[in-house]
């Protein structure tokens, strides 16, 4: 690739709006380009990148044995409304009309579609267990789009579905593709942790994600010294008890003008957050719902829903909010809140005077005592685990680090099968749903991954195996005869030899094209100039170590790729 012919629009500067590094570096670099909101357009180092994961991810899926098909995008309503998920996907979920006014959802994932396949295709238990998997662009029309293609409404995803007749076979192929990970990860050079997961909207019985380590990430992994690691949403844990059993007062109102947050109230009450009862209401499958954690706590989302037994649970809108309480937003309490069900997180359970919110704008309410002055309705285990607490399993203090989830593996179960009718015939000759795993990946997000954990001030340092090329041809100056000549004899004699190479060929000054090649960030950088020149050699310096040798110009191609042989 020459790249005074080349797609490569390399920006000196920080683009405004990039919070991250991954997103800058991928702008700056030229790998992509908005179209809009959550889109990018994939330049050619950009997509070089991405075929690089995708190849890996395709041998190290056949390798296990799964097989590669194509889904449509594009799948109609109906299918959709036989799991459910039409309804239950919510805003996300992208639904477009034909011309005939028909349904069709782009697919944020291919459950419905696999199983509707199978369920027409495969009939007996003789032909379990399988595993099919495609490479394809998915659609989520996420409420917040972000960090360029890490969260993003149009993204490349390896989505696998494999089909079972018991739960052992399931178990099989879910280590093996846990496996098939591993390696993945472990071959894209990434520093990377599997961990248990929460099941969510997918469904089923087990769940791991793959996090890679990052501060960027948005995902919060809770991990103890005895091995247990699990998302933040699955964590189990132990919240340690504050001192109880204070004398018991009169419940007084309180003042607190445009006092909202905890930080606030608790500032000038002059009491400990965990003293302030939170008031959260939440719509569960559209039921409102009023939750109770103590100040210093946060409600998870997962474990209200499990405890609600409700698909989709989501924070009310200020509208319902303030239906349900009478007061704005930021003033909810429970003392006389009636006709909504109060669920209170076990921590809330022992505590014998608290503060809430007076359901009254600019009120709150102190030396409330649960049971004398309001009711609960159950009390769950709904509260975020979180670093200082105890580990479920051993009782140490827990710990935490952020990741971005670059996949995540499902037991399914029977559940799409059930719902979507899916059987065979089992050798007893009774008719049976299939059991199901479903394993995504995040192409496009692996990449931006990637770039997190392999950059530095300069630029991206890529490892050899996702790189767009692995080579840098530099030519310092080329209006040199000699120096164009011995440049273009080395990019042809290791693109002869099946190397990719980028040969920088463009008349610009030295200094611009030697910030470029460290920007784009390619495993090896071989620099042609007339200095090096009038000694007989050629400068190969490695990105990601600044190692630099001396290689003569005779031969240089092989001793070229002498080097890359031993780069990771
Ligand atoms: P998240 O919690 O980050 O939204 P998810 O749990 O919705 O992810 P899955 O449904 O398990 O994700 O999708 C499989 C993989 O697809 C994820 O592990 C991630 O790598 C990728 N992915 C999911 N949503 C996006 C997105 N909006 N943009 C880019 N990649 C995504
Ligand atoms: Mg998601």
């Amino acid at each position: 690739m020459r790249w005074s012919q080349a797609l490569i629009p390399t920006h000196k500067e920080d683009p405004a709006d990039a919070e991250t590094v991954s997103h800058r570096l991928m702008l700056r670099a030229g790998l992509i380009r908005k179209l809009t909101s959550g889109v990018y357009n994939y330049l050619p180092l950009g997509w070089r990148a991405i075929r690089k994961v995708e190849q890996i991810v395709r041998e190290e899926m056949d390798r296990a044995g799964c097989q590669e098909i194509l889904m449509p995008i594009a799948s109609p309503a109906e299918l959709w409304m036989e799991t459910g998920r039409w309804d239950v996907y919510g805003k996300e979920l992208w639904r477009v009309q034909d011309r005939n006014g028909r349904q069709f959802v782009l697919g944020p994932t291919h459950e419905e579609v696999v199983t509707d396949i199978v369920r027409n295709e495969v009939r007996s238990y003789r032909e379990l267990p399988f595993t099919l998997y495609q490479i394809q662009t998915k659609f989520r029309d996420e409420v917040r789009p972000r960090f360029g293609v890490v969260r993003a409404r149009e993204f490349i995803m390896k989505d696998a579905y494999s089909f079972h007749r018991d739960e052992a076979s399931l178990d099989e192929t879910y280590r093996a593709l846990c496996d098939a990970y591993t390696r993945i990860f472990d071959r894209l050079d990434l520093n990377f942790r599997a961990v248990e997961a929460a099941t969510g909207a997918i469904g089923g019985s087990a769940s791991h994600e793959f996090m890679v380590l990052s501060d960027t990430g948005e995902s919060e992994v809770i991990v103890c010294e005895c091995g247990y690691a699990a998302t933040s949403e699955r964590a189990e844990g132990k919240i340690a008890p504050p001192p109880t059993g204070e004398e018991e007062r009169p419940l007084e109102r309180v003042d607190t003008p445009g006092m909202k947050t905890i930080e606030e109230v608790s500032a000038f009450l002059g009491v400990e957050p965990w003293r302030l009862v939170k008031t959260i209401i939440y719509e569960a499958d559209g039921r409102p719902v009023a939750t109770l954690i103590r100040g210093d706590r946060e409600v998870n989302e997962a474990k209200l829903g499990l405890a609600l037994a409700a698909d989709i649970v989501q924070p009310a809108t200020s509208e319902t909010i303030e239906k349900v309480t009478g007061a704005p937003v930021g003033f909810a309490g429970p003392v006389g809140l009636e006709g909504i069900e109060i669920i209170a997180d076990h921590t809330v359970e022992p505590l014998t005077s608290v503060v809430v919110g007076g359901n009254e704008n600019d009120v709150h309410l102190t030396n409330v005592r649960p049971g004398r002055d309001f009711r609960v309705t159950a009390f769950h285990d709904i509260a975020l685990i979180a670093k200082g607490d105890s580990c479920a399993k051993c009782g140490k203090e827990l710990d935490s680090f952020r990741g971005i989830e670059v996949s995540q593996a499902f037991k399914l179960g029977t559940k799409y099968s059930t719902s979507m009718k899916a059987t065979f015939l089992d050798e007893d000759g009774e008719a049976k749903p299939f059991i199901m795993g479903c394993y995504g990946l995040g192409v496009s997000r692996t990449v931006a991954a990637i770039i997190e954990q392999h950059n530095d001030k300069d630029g991206i340092a890529w490892p050899l195996a996702a790189a767009p090329l692995a080579v840098e041809v530099l030519a310092v100056n080329v209006k040199s005869d000699e120096t164009r000549r011995v440049a273009e004899e080395i990019y042809e004699s290791l693109r002869a030899a099946g190397v990719e190479v980028l040969y920088d060929d463009r008349d610009d000054r030295p200094g611009a094209k030697f910030k470029d090649a460290d920007l784009v960030g390619l495993p090896l950088r071989v620099t042609v100039g007339d200095r090096g020149l009038e000694r007989g050699v050629v400068e190969v310096r490695v990105r990601r170590t600044g190692e630099q040798t001396d290689v003569p110009t005779d031969g240089a191609a092989g001793e070229i790729q002498r080097i890359l042989g031993t780069l990771t």
